[in-house]
């Protein structure tokens, strides 16, 4: 895995304007692997100005054309699958078989997913006397976490470049030797120069410039609420478009007859998965009283058996946070039945797999967004209980339901205030639309939802 020393603008790797650098470091032993260029406003302003240059020649390519120019990408991240998940592993810290079946794996299924779409897509429609355009939005700035560092890349990127979008990254600061290889990768299948450009760079700093420059159309974001909140702000006083996916707080609601072994255990992993650190992850187990104490015991059992095999959290700061987390639980009465706040290792970012138990659903733990290996087991009385507890936070991005019948968990996740629901555990679908209710943001990920997005209508009547 090689850093580059540059920017990628305009199809070339070229110096920053500054000398700043951003060190990356292995958050399993703490070690620096590489230096990046921290980028500034000079960065971002030639990188939008590649991107506009390059937009009508782009957003006037057949859609033909630019299917296969995104097959050609999924065709590279496929052909580099093991140095990406090699990379995510380096400075994301995950397990190397997470890396490979989930970090390399789902963008391949996304990228492949928009090639499909962008040759499928109705671009145009008949609606009366009239015909309506699917025009390209324009230039999109985007702006990715650390988290899923490639699948974030891409959810934006494949639907822009379907769109006809160009565009300009802004990766996150932990994890840019990801960027800077989906960079290589967008070169390597001829996607043309100006078209997708890429600053490395802080956040306040970059991200804030790439947020606030006038030649941006939209600006599409995922991160914390926080600065979900200042971009919105920023990108509404401006009149441009926005899209944000934020946190999440999502209930996994084991109905009395589901299969509760099964729930239980799926409902650990989904949390223990990246470490905790997913935004849809299920942290709130919400489970009948009749079967409470013996959720609690599968539950422990479950988080002990991941014991070794979880990654350590991406940085210091967040094993902090994690961590002060899991005091504040214990301070506020939750009981702990594994894991805890005590790091298990010497070096490296790691925190056990934790588990509490007797967590009432106004604890700070049930209500906030941890980003840690950390589940909290709520009891509830019946149904309404459990579906006031489910909708009780500010957050609506994902969630479970298990029911002994398809049909009875079906209903229940129809009240669910949020984005998406897992039936009986449910398989992912790169095609379904990802995105949150109520603070989780606005707007939609994947599929065709997720590539109208890069789209605005126009109409003309005849
Ligand atoms: P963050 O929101 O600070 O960072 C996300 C991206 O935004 C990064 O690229 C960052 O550089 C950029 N950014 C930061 N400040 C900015 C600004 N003022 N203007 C423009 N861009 C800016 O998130 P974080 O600090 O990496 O993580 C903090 C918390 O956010 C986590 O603990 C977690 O709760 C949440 N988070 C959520 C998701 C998600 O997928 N929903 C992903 C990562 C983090």
């Amino acid at each position: 895995m090689k850093a580059h020393d540059g920017m990628y603008i305009d199809g070339a790797w070229r110096p920053a304007a500054g000398r700043d650098t951003i060190a990356v470091v292995n958050p399993a032993d703490e070690q620096v692997i590489a230096e990046v260029p921290a980028g500034g406003a000079e960065d971002v302003d030639a990188a939008v100005r590649a991107a506009r240059a390059a937009l009508p020649a782009w957003a006037a390519t057949a859609p033909a054309e630019r299917a296969a120019r995104i097959a050609a990408l999924r065709d590279v991240l496929v052909a580099r699958r093991d140095e990406i998940a090699e990379t995510v592993t380096a400075e994301l810290g995950a397990p190397l078989p997470f890396s490979q079946a989930v970090h390399a794996g789902v963008p391949i299924l996304v990228a492949g997913s928009y090639a499909g779409l962008a040759a499928s897509y109705a671009f145009e429609e008949k609606v009366g006397n009239s015909t309506v355009y699917a025009e390209p939005v324009g230039v999109v700035g985007a702006i990715t976490p650390w988290n899923y560092p490639l699948h974030q890349i891409v959810a934006k990127v494949a639907p822009a470049l379907a769109a006809g979008c160009t565009i300009v990254l802004k990766p996150a600061e932990d994890t840019p030797l990801t960027a800077q290889l989906f960079a290589e990768a967008v070169h390597e299948a001829g996607v043309p120069a100006g078209v997708f450009n890429l600053v490395t760079g802080l956040g306040p700093v970059a991200g804030q410039a790439l947020a606030e420059h006038e030649g941006v159309d939209l600006v599409s974001f995922t991160g914390s609420t926080a600065v979900g909140r200042k971009i919105g702000a920023t990108a509404g006083a401006a009149v441009k478009r926005v899209a944000l996916e934020l946190g999440g707080k999502s209930a996994n609601v084991i109905l009395p007859s589901a299969d509760l072994a099964k729930a239980v255990g799926v409902g650990v992993a989904n949390v223990m998965g990246n470490s905790g650190q997913t935004c849809s992850a299920w942290t709130r187990m919400l489970v009948h009283t009749s079967q409470y104490d013996e959720a609690v015991a599968l539950a422990a059992e479950a988080a002990a058996k991941y014991g070794d095999r979880i990654g350590p959290l991406v940085n210091a700061k967040q094993h902090a946070r994690v961590r002060g987390y899991i005091e504040r639980g214990v301070a506020e009465g939750a009981r702990l039945v594994a894991g805890g706040p005590e790091a298990p290792r010497e070096q490296g970012y790691f925190v056990s797999p934790t588990v509490f138990a007797d967590v009432t659903p106004e604890m700070t733990v049930a209500q906030e967004e941890i980003f840690g290996p950390v589940v909290s087991l709520i009891r509830y009385e019946d149904e309404d209980d459990a579906l006031r507890i489910a909708n009780g936070t500010v957050y609506g991005l994902a969630g479970a339901v298990w029911a002994g019948d398809e049909a009875e968990a079906v209903a229940f996740a129809r009240r669910m205030d949020t984005g998406q629901v897992d039936i009986n555990g449910g398989r992912f679908n790169p095609l379904a639309p990802f995105g949150g209710y109520k603070q989780s943001g606005v707007g939609r990920e994947l599929g065709s939802h997720g590539l109208a997005e890069y789209l605005q209508t126009k109409s003309l009547q005849f």
